[in-house]
């Protein structure tokens, strides 16, 4: 793994991991990455919705976590009551978006528990936890912290990289990263979510620097967020994405492997952590975002945590022609309009389904093709493009182009990795970088030979993970 700082992307104000920027705000350039210029952008404005008649939480949405139910349906819960559990540490607890009856819990294949899904009270019952005076927050004992973020089921938020499980409370990271910007495409504004909430915001980092204790709290965003919030901001981070990711941003400044262990949080996380320690209540608000060009109101929208895909963007699948890609074009997954807002999401894209094939497609000038490869005339057009969900074929073997090389944020050479994966060598997947991978999915994207990359990647991370005991 790479140890150490890439001066030529580093301006000079760079702190590392050290505690606080040397000289105000540090600014870090990154060149690698890919923006793709995606047509149907939201608009800033924000609508506030009615709430929904039903809300879910999604436990098959929680990477690695092995969910015991605590309820049945037809239970009567609270906005923050206990709904399940982790298996592999039951002090890990998931509670309940809304305040109402147990509707629905639903399975999918292999009884992997997909949504449970609760009937919405008129009035809702909120259960009450203990509030932490802003004040009390430099003095207050870690393990009591944490404790109340575990209790009011707000800890998965934290997730510790490289693997990006939920952080195990008990350790002390060597860093925490706060991303206000969601680097992905389409999704929520900072200066929309913050509006109003710069005290939640100063907060919710008095409380991650409680938690990290003497190690640094670095706060990521793009030069837009950055300069507009500049007193919270610790690193302005230019390029394409996903320049601002927690991985990608720790890539850039640690100072040791022994650093790659550090914990991040998105700045939308952050004020639902801070809501329920301030308030003594579990937190309800989201705000989302529905784009795509096959989206009809593409905007901000102030909704419920859990909300259901249908309400955000009912319409926009009615006839059957498009499809809600829920979380991010390049790491979320496909959601039927019946499901709901998982506990990480923040953004539904509405994309058309594409045409299954396209007669002689190779030999069409290709005026508005999506191609990285600039194989057609899209290359001089310069307005956003519509991208559908056709694959465009099958997958064949690697050409070798080195497009998946070109765009890794983390310098990783991802045919290389993956052919060390395939042949089982960790050690040599390992010193190709495979614990950088800040599972981008951009060298998925690029290949033409529609090799999957990334998730062969991701899961040999966790495969490494779980032999490891991390
Ligand atoms: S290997 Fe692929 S998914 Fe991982 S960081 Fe590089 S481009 Fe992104
Ligand atoms: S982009 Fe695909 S085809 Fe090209 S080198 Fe990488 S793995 Fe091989």
């Amino acid at each position: 793994m790479r140890d150490e700082l890439p001066a030529d992307e580093v301006e000079s104000g760079n702190g590392g991991l050290s505690r606080k920027p040397r000289s105000g705000m540090n600014t870090i350039r990154v060149r690698k990455g890919y923006r793709l210029n995606l047509a149907g952008a939201p608009s800033e404005e924000v609508k506030a919705l009615e709430p929904p008649a039903t809300l879910a939480a999604l436990p098959e949405r929680v990477p690695f976590v092995k969910p015991k139910l605590s309820v049945a349906e037809g239970d009567s819960v609270k906005v923050g009551s206990l709904l399940y559990v982790d298996k592999r540490n039951p002090d890990l607890k998931f509670c309940s978006p809304a305040g109402g009856v147990v509707k629905d819990i639903q399975y999918g294949p292999r009884r992997v528990i997909e949504q449970i899904v609760i009937e919405r009270d008129e009035v809702e019952v909120f259960e009450t936890f203990p509030s932490v005076d802003p004040d009390a927050l430099s003095h207050i004992d870690r393990a009591e912290l944490a404790a109340l973020l575990r209790d009011g089921g707000l800890w998965p938020l934290i997730r510790e990289l490289p693997i990006r499980d939920i952080a195990g409370p008990d350790r002390k990271p060597p860093a925490v990263v706060v991303s206000l910007d969601r680097q992905e495409h389409f999704h929520p504004s900072a200066r929309v979510y913050l509006e109003g909430r710069l005290d939640l915001l100063r907060y919710g980092l008095a409380v991650m620097h409680r938690l990290a204790g003497e190690a640094p709290v670095i706060v990521g965003a793009y030069p837009q967020t950055a300069d507009r919030f500049s007193g919270f901001v610790t690193h302005r981070v230019a390029g394409p994405y996903p320049a601002d990711d927690p991985g990608s941003l720790l890539y850039r400044i640690k100072t040791s492997s022994a650093q790659n262990n550090a914990w991040f949080v998105s700045g939308q996380d952050l004020l639902l952590i801070a809501h329920l320690l301030k308030t003594g209540t579990y937190p309800t608000e989201r705000t989302v975002v529905v784009a795509g060009s096959a989206a009809q109101d593409r905007r901000h929208f102030r909704t419920r945590l859990g909300a259901p895909l249908a309400h955000l963007a009912g319409g926009d699948s009615a006839d059957g022609s498009s499809r809600f890609i829920v979380g991010g074009v390049f790491t979320g997954y496909s959601g039927s309009p019946g499901s709901h807002l998982g506990l990480y999401e923040t953004s539904v894209t509405v994309v058309p389904k594409g045409e299954a094939s396209e007669f002689l497609s190779l030999f069409r000038p290709g005026w508005a093709k999506p191609t990285y490869s600039r194989l057609f005339l899209s290359r001089f057009n310069p307005g956003p493009l519509v991208h559908d969900c056709n694959r465009k074929g099958g997958v064949r073997a690697c050409i070798a182009c080195m497009h998946c090389a070109d765009v890794c944020p983390v310098d990783i050479l991802p045919q290389m990795t993956y052919k060390a994966i395939l042949a089982e060598e960790v050690e040599e997947s390992l010193e190709h970088g495979l614990l950088d991978c800040v599972e981008c999915g951009l060298c998925s994207y690029v290949c033409p030979a529609k090799i999957e990359l990334t998730e062969t990647l991701k899961q040999a991370k966790a495969a490494y993970a779980r032999e490891k005991g991390a």
